[in-house]
């Protein structure tokens, strides 16, 4: 690959009395990259653009790496996840290579080892399992029809309440069917089942394998990407100017020049108008920021003082009455041998939930467990909650298709502006969208592009 061997053209500014950094040597290559954001996606471009002879800084805002891979120590003997946590699929999956390269305690968890309760808490019965089954197929007939049939895309709602005959189905049925949509696509996606698109909304596709829970903590992924890079922290990106030659990357305090950027933030953050670009973005890209929808997940872990729920079990189902609240959980109990329950929140309640507080959030999360385990359990020990959408450096959990998007919009949403703008992160990746291996691979895939110039 050649790469083109260019003067530095930015002379050493000053603007007021923002300092101006320049990355560049007076002479000629290596060539200057600045990524923006340290999560998984501007690590693994920064690394791989070390790698290949550029000189590279990273800008983020925040005082950590990793963005939404965030590990928590509050527990000094257990660390806690509280953005992602899985390695999904790890046959194929490049995350699975790094992990075992650093020799990373990995478990593997079972989506099919589940025990659901119904509304008052009791099991269901083989019969009530069996209506789920059932149930489900006509979920999934439901979409898949609305996908193959319909001339015109609706919500995800619309086309399952239609192609289920909600409105003649009994009550019983109606809470199980909220189940099983909040479960199988909300909690998957983070939209929620009316904002999502019935055509678009699982164009996607995964690694074949194990889930892999990294019970020790994800954050030592990207804490190996960020060894030997150079990140700035504090760092918080104002603008890319990119109108002259070169960019100017304007953080609260200095501005950074540079012949490329690699741009890494997450669409919640495009969404807001939080970084201003100049010149402004090609109206199909500020489009597909527009349209592309920003979901909700969020954890509410919870450490008891012993293990009140039948462990062998890694997921617990709640077919709650008010659809969507409080539906999913995992057990942490067998994998890291502490009495750790997370329960999960996603679309709208995972969005509402984050205007409780942590208290209200523990008495919200309890009124579901007693209806399940009874009046008696113990209160927790202590809590640790997530509120991902209210993070002014993430303004939510991950992407997904919103109705009035389509998939393709992350390919425009991943297009280099020029040839000195790229763009990289979870929702540039039109294959592995919402991942950590998606946004690992966007990453790469940026990298690659600038080196391709
Ligand atoms: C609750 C939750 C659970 C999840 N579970 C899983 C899972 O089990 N498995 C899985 O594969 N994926 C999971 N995901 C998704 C996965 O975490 C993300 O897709 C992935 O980490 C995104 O990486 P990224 O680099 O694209 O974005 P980010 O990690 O968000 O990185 C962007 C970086 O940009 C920084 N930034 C933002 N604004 C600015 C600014 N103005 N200036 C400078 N820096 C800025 C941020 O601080 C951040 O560090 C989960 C996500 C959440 C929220």
């Amino acid at each position: 690959m050649q790469r083109r061997k260019l003067l530095m053209t930015l002379p050493l500014l000053l603007c007021g009395n923002k300092s101006i950094t320049s990355l560049q040597a007076a002479t000629v290559a290596p060539r200057n990259a600045v990524v923006v954001g340290a999560g998984i996606a501007g690590l693994a471009a920064a690394k791989s653009l070390s790698a290949n002879g550029y000189r590279v800084i990273v800008l983020e805002g925040r005082m950590r790496s990793g963005g939404r891979i965030l590990t928590s120590r509050l527990w000094v003997d257990q660390p806690i996840d509280l953005g992602a946590s899985w390695i999904h699929g790890n046959k194929g999956n490049p995350i699975t290579s790094i992990a075992k390269s650093l020799q990373i305690k990995t478990v593997e968890t079972n989506s099919d080892a589940e025990i659901i309760y119904d509304t008052n808490g009791k099991e269901l019965s083989s019969l009530g399992y069996r209506n789920i089954d059932t149930l489900r197929a006509s979920v999934e007939n439901a979409v898949t029809s609305a996908q193959r049939n319909l001339s015109k895309d609706t919500s995800l709602q619309t086309a399952i309440e239609n192609g289920t005959s909600w409105s003649t189905r009994n009550a019983a049925d109606k809470i199980s069917l909220r189940y099983l949509i909040n479960s199988d696509y909300e909690q998957e996606y983070g939209g929620s089942y009316s904002q999502m698109s019935a055509f678009w909304f699982d164009d996607d596709y995964a690694f074949s394998g194990s889930d892999l829970l990294l019970t020790n903590g994800y954050s030592a992924i990207t804490d190996s990407l960020a060894a030997g890079i150079d990140v700035r922290f504090g760092q918080t990106v104002k603008q890319i100017n990119s109108q002259n030659s070169g960019v100017l990357i304007q953080t609260q305090s200095q501005t950074y020049s540079a012949d490329i950027v690699v741009v890494t933030l997450p669409l919640g953050v495009l969404q807001s108008g939080a970084v201003k670009f100049l010149p402004p973005l090609p109206a199909d890209k500020a489009n597909a920021i527009t349209k592309l929808g920003v979901g909700s997940l969020n954890k509410c872990v919870l450490r008891f003082e012993r293990v009140f729920w039948s462990d062998q079990y890694d997921w617990i189902g709640y077919l709650s009455s008010i659809g969507g609240q409080w539906s999913e959980w995992i057990s942490l109990s067998k994998p890291t041998g502490k009495p750790i329950l997370v329960g999960f929140n996603a679309g709208d309640f995972g969005r509402q939930i984050e205007g409780y507080t942590d208290s209200e959030i523990v008495a919200s999360a309890m009124t579901t467990l007693r209806k399940i385990f009874g009046s008696t359990i113990p209160l927790p020990l202590s809590c640790q909650v997530s509120r991902w959408g209210k993070d002014p450096f993430s303004y939510g959990a991950y992407s997904y298709v919103k109705l009035g998007a389509t998939s393709s919009m992350r390919n425009t949403l991943a297009a280099p502006v020029g040839k000195k703008v790229f763009f990289a992160g979870e929702a540039t990746h039109r294959r592995y969208p919402g991942t950590v291996h998606g946004a690992y691979l966007s990453g790469l895939q940026a990298a690659k592009d600038v080196m391709a110039l």
